[in-house]
């Protein structure tokens, strides 16, 4: 047979094409996740010339850099369950902080975290380090999909025996070896002992048995207190970096972010060492921003050109460092610039561990990891979301190269990060006609998906509870407007006027997003009263009615209507005198 040009050219076509999407399954994972790190305290993010990340740095630049990636929420606790649960913390309860004096709440456990989904695939699962999500016998790691824990269940720590808190009082308390104490670090500093740990699990991993291993160091470092090795504080002064820190907050938080980096390199010897090195996804960022001058307590962090601090809707405060390494399967030397959430990894590690999403189980995130092999855009015309609550609620919305930011007083501004990455005011271009709709879209998009969140289950301080309560909780009777119709108000063309929220999700949706044209409402329990549903598009119309679905069942099944396409929708669906609402997302 005469193989002709053309045929020559499909071949290549098949093969580039095939190889297209292309990449190992189920391989290692380590998760490296810093506390409060700011956006330029590393060196591969175009870094502050007063920090040294060498290790850090190499794996960078071997690997691909995400200028765009942002955390689920500006502060800790609802930023760490927005990554084990893949959704928006305010979809369930987890907005605000655990207290370290909270003995009895936990993320809820209706959520299944991606460390069971991963253990399920036979994944060999440990975290070291910070936990904050959930002190109680049925929230502690163990219970969680990880069949190791080394660390603590508070939000913090001291860095070494002895030192004064700096938090809370349970910033001194034992650390604990999966269900047992385990004493104090006896004069280690606590982020050594944390990496040793993290290598003893990978030797063990490899001796115990051939499984794949995920494990997730989960430092508490950058975080208050500040309390650094002057070993580490002298090497930074000296040569070859010879810095200068005419701040004792910056010197010690640079040294603590060193300590981090030199243990990322016992990390990595221990994977060579194994032989595990190249079969190895190695993903670093931060949970939320750090605390720059511009904070009123000023702890070290420097986020660069971003505006703001943790704790901000603004880029400085969810706007985080992170990079992906993969030998021969992440592009090495790339920078993907497209806008990545930390809500993406539970999808995306769940798929690369050959298994599936746990049925019935939400997701806001997606799975990027063909996106980031191919350079592609991951959330085309759609937005990631920051709510902070406060008395009034900080919000800001990333939509491809724009940022809508309000402070909740019912002003927004809108920003191109393109042009303004600083969020200048004097750049704002809300009232630019050309960007008229575009900006309605985007907090339309952002008011459909805050109708889905629920009243909180725990709060970090009194403080947080009573201004909820004054300001934003349902239950109060006096509080006659919805919250999200304050933050929201006027820029909205949407008015549901009888929509309550409920207390607690008494139902689901899925698949959402929904690429075929079958929905499931499924219910937490059997259902008595009928089943009303109603699908609102992103201005407020109705384009469906659904009446009378289901009785006496526990799920209730829909066809959308043809003329339903891709965008954003908001489902209301009724049980009795029941309403429970959802954003629904159609690919
Ligand atoms: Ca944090």
């Amino acid at each position: 047979m005469q193989v002709t040009n053309k045929q020559v050219f499909i071949f290549l076509f098949i093969l580039i094409f095939s190889n297209f999407k292309n990449y190992s399954q189920s391989p290692n994972i380590v998760f490296i996740l810093t506390d409060d790190l700011g956006y330029a305290d590393v060196g591969f993010n175009n870094g502050a010339e007063d920090i040294a990340t060498p290790n850090l740095d190499n794996l960078a630049a071997n690997g691909t850099i995400f200028s765009s990636a942002y955390a689920a929420h500006p502060f800790c606790g609802p930023s760490r369950a927005g990554i084990m649960t893949g959704r928006y913390p305010h979809e369930f309860g987890a907005q605000f902080n655990l207290s370290d004096a909270d003995a009895s709440n936990g993320v809820t456990l209706s959520e299944t975290f991606f460390s069971t989904a991963l253990q399920n695939e036979g994944y060999n699962t440990g975290v070291i380090g910070k936990w904050h999500l959930g002190q109680p016998d049925g929230y502690r790691p163990n219970q969680r999909g990880f069949d190791y824990f080394y660390g603590m269940l508070f939000g913090g720590h001291v860095y070494t025996t002895g030192a004064t808190t700096g938090g809370t009082q349970y910033y001194t308390s034992p650390l604990r070896e999966n269900e047992n104490l385990a004493g104090e670090p006896n004069g280690l500093y606590i982020t050594d002992l944390f990496s040793d740990k993290g290598v003893e699990f990978i030797n063990n991993a490899e001796t115990d048995d051939s499984d794949p291993f995920f494990l997730f160091m989960s430092y508490n470092a950058p975080h208050t207190p500040l309390q650094a090795l002057n070993s580490d504080k002298a090497i930074l002064t000296n040569p070859p970096y010879s810095y200068t820190y005419t701040n004792n907050n910056r010197h010690n938080y640079a040294a603590m972010v060193y300590a981090v980096d030199r243990g990322v390199k016992k990390l990595v010897d221990a994977l060579v060492a194994n032989g595990e090195f190249d079969n190895t996804l190695i993903v670093f960022m931060s949970d939320n921003g750090g605390k720059s001058e511009t904070h009123q307590n000023y702890a070290g962090a420097n986020n660069g050109l971003l505006r703001g601090d943790k704790g901000d809707t603004y880029e400085g405060g969810f706007r985080v460092p992170m990079f992906m390494h993969w030998p021969n399967q992440i592009p090495a030397g790339a920078t993907f610039d497209y806008n990545v959430s930390a809500l993406d990894l539970y999808p995306t590690f769940v798929n690369l561990a050959g298994g599936t999403i746990p049925a019935g189980k939400e997701i806001d995130g997606k799975n990027i990891i063909n996106n980031v092999i191919n350079n592609t855009n991951t959330r085309d015309g759609e937005s990631i979301y920051s709510i902070r609550h406060r008395t009034l609620n900080n919000v800001g919305i990333r939509r491809d190269n724009l940022k809508a930011y309000s402070s909740g007083n019912g002003s927004w501004f809108l920003f191109d990060l393109n042009t303004n990455i600083g969020e200048n005011n004097a750049e704002d271009l809300s009232t630019d006609p050309a960007y008229k709709d575009i900006l309605e879209e985007m907090i339309n998009d952002a008011y459909l998906w805050s109708l889905t969140n629920v009243e909180p289950d725990f709060f970090h301080s009194s403080g947080a509870a009573t201004s909820w309560f004054n300001n934003h909780s349902n239950n109060n009777p006096s509080n006659t407007t919805l919250w999200q119709d304050i933050t929201f108000n006027g820029f909205t063309t949407l008015s549901i006027e009888d929509i309550k929220l409920n207390q607690k999700t008494i139902g689901r949706i899925y698949p959402n997003p929904i690429s075929e044209s079958q929905l499931s409402i499924m219910f937490n329990e059997k259902v008595l009263d009928e089943v009303n549903v109603i699908i609102y598009d992103a201005l407020g119309r109705t384009v469906q009615m659904e009446k009378n679905l289901s009785k006496e069942a526990d799920k209730a099944v829909l066809t959308l209507n043809s003329n339903i396409s891709k965008g954003n929708y908001f489902v209301k669906v009724t049980v009795g005198n029941k309403t429970f609402n959802k954003q629904l997302v159609v690919n």
